[in-house]
């Protein structure tokens, strides 16, 4: 047995449920890769200029690094990093990757990858021990300022034709846009958290995922086999005989068990006494739609309109926005479609935009506040929405909203652009229900005074619980103290519920807390009007509406509020939930 056929097993985060037992396909995207793009003579000097930045960008963080090296006393180590500063300001480097620019006619990033090449031959065919050592720090260095050009690393998903099991650093949403649902069955990757999009992408296209495996890349081959156990969080490379016929047994299990909380679909979401709550659906792309409606949505609560934007070279136009929206609203009709408006920055960047490099990009200038300062595409995304109002039932959603201002700011432009095609005599329906996520702590403490600006709320729980509990929902270090249980959030989504009645408007959750079952008894008697989730937890979802009445729910959440800790509360609903449902419902949830 060699190093790589051993057994491992490895705990990480549940990401995506399901089990899946198959080969890796291993997924090297720590390392840039240039691709080759031919350029005409008048995108010349745009990639010179690109090229430039990208070097500039290395050159300051490289120094950064140096000040952290100097601060931590490390002052031996500095020297590794004034060499490849020093490679950085080396003339051959920089021009020769112009002149390869300028007379190739090729992008910025072939240019530099064909010079770090040349210069990788030169140094590997050296004498000297040391020398030919420095090659691996053309390599970093090529790396670094390849990585500043390309923004974020693109790993080719698309070209994978066999069914594997996908181990990764992780995958950019640009990546998971280009995954086949029949050839890719599973993920294992180094990083990542439950609300990052691999995972959202992962559970809505039904893909068992397993995601915090540190350093997993470092562990595997492709072709090893591996067991991803989406439902614990682990992880097993090269499983022996008695492990896999456990998991096979497991799996088994598995699948009965989604084929009984199946029977749910086609069942309306209401209580044993009546009431009626409103299931949407979680969309990115919408190759998604399909299982949501088998799996019973009614409409799409959120449409997150990330994806029209990355993963091209140019911003998308009026008629690319519209063509999609009409698909989208055809395939869902006559179920409501909301639309949210570009939610761009902290891990979601586009890469025609030269977004400023930001220290805290969780808290930077993204989403709403992104929009309001590059109104144009602003505009273009709303006219586009507007125009697809007019055939069927749509609702515009603005996320990351903060205070009223920011509202009337992105009402004025919505405006504009009816004026607009007002004038052009294109219609739209000009009553479009115009509505925001409560997702900043700020806005929950004023849901009062944003309730009376809009015709309703989604409470973007994801978002909401990162900034209310300060814990970074990409960082798997502090996921463990990730919880929607905590008395904090339930106390926020209580209180917004409350405002957003009282002014007359309808409160929905579209966050993925309102995807889990053992939250939704709470949800319920809190009084929320729409849950939206992943297509998975539908069925899920309903099952339980179904097997309790409104006025018991609202017990349990009064109870669940009057708990200190959120462990507290845990306990009360095991307790409550064993007390009132048996059998398989009670293995499916998750406490
Ligand atoms: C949220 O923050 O809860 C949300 C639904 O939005 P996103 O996950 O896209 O940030
Ligand atoms: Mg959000």
């Amino acid at each position: 047995m060699t190093g790589m056929d051993k057994e491992i097993i490895l705990e990480g985060l549940a990401l995506s449920p399901g089990i899946i037992i198959g080969k890796v396909w291993l997924i090297d995207n720590k390392k840039a890769k240039a691709v080759k793009r031919r350029i005409s003579r008048d995108e010349v000097e745009g990639e010179v200029k690109r090229l430039h930045k990208a070097v500039n960008d290395s050159k300051d963080q490289l120094l950064k690094i140096k000040d952290k090296v100097f601060s931590e006393g490390k002052k031996d180590h500095h020297y590794i990093v004034d060499a490849h500063l020093m490679m950085l300001d080396d003339k051959m480097l920089i021009e020769d990757s112009i002149s390869n620019i300028r007379n190739e006619k090729v992008c910025a990033e072939w240019a530099i990858a064909m010079v770090i090449d040349e210069l990788k031959e030169i140094f590997e065919n050296i004498d000297d021990y040391y020398l030919r050592e420095r090659g691996g720090d053309i390599d970093h260095v090529g790396d670094r300022i390849l990585k500043n050009l390309i923004g974020e690393e693109h790993v080719q998903l698309a070209g994978i034709d066999e069914k594997v099991v996908v181990v990764a650093h992780d995958l950019s949403p640009a990546d998971t846009a280009q995954i086949n649902k029949e050839k890719i069955i599973g993920f294992a990757i180094d990083i990542g958290g439950k609300t990052s999009h691999t995972s959202i992408v992962a559970r809505a296209l039904e893909i068992p995922a397993v995601g915090g495996l540190e350093e997993i890349t470092d562990m595997v081959q492709t072709g090893n086999h591996i067991i991803v156990d989406g439902l614990s969080g682990k992880v097993v490379i090269n499983p022996d005989r008695k492990i896999f016929q456990e998991y096979l047994k497991k799996q088994q299990r598995y699948n009965y068990v989604e084929k009984e909380i199946h029977k749910y679909v086609d069942l309306p979401a209401e209580t044993l006494d009546g009431t009626r709550v409103h299931i949407a659906g979680n969309i990115e792309i919408i190759e998604e739609i399909p299982s949501l409606i088998s799996h019973g949505g009614d409409g799409i609560g959120l449409y997150r309109t990330e994806f029209l934007y990355i993963g091209r070279s140019e911003p998308p136009t009026e008629d690319d926005h519209y063509n999609v929206y009409t698909d989208v609203i055809k395939r869902v009709s006559p179920h409501p479609v909301t639309i949210r408006t570009l939610d761009v920055g902290m891990d979601k960047m586009m890469p025609f935009f030269d977004h400023p490099e930001e220290l805290n990009p969780a808290m930077g200038l993204r989403s709403i506040r992104f929009c309001l300062k590059e109104t144009a595409l602003f505009k273009t995304q709303l006219r586009a929405i507007l125009r697809t109002s007019a055939h069927g039932n749509v609702r515009v959603m603005f996320p990351m909203i903060s205070g009223v201002d920011e509202i009337r700011a992105a009402r004025a432009i919505l405006d504009e652009a009816k004026e607009e095609l007002k004038s052009e005599g294109i219609s739209f329906d000009n009553g479009i229900e115009t509505g925001i996520m409560i997702e900043v702590p700020s806005a929950a403490l004023i849901a009062d005074l944003l309730a009376r600006e809009v015709d309703f709320f989604s409470i973007g729980t994801n978002d909401l619980i990162q900034y209310a509990l300060a814990i970074d929902r990409v960082n798997d270090h502090v996921a463990y103290l990730y919880d929607p249980l905590h008395p904090a959030i339930l106390r926020m989504v209580k209180s917004i519920v409350d405002a957003g009645h009282n002014a007359n408007i309808k409160v929905g959750m579209c966050g993925e807390m309102a995807g889990d079952p053992v939250y939704s008894l709470i949800l319920l008697g809190f009084g929320l009007d729409e849950l939206s989730m992943n297509a998975f937890a539908i069925p899920r979802v309903k099952k339980v509406l179904r097997n309790i009445t409104l006025d018991d729910a609202k017990v349990i959440s009064e109870k669940v509020l009057s708990f200190t800790t959120a462990e507290d509360i845990k306990q009360y609903l095991k307790e409550t939930i064993k007390s009132r449902f048996s059998g398989e419902l009670w293995e499916e949830f998750n406490l």
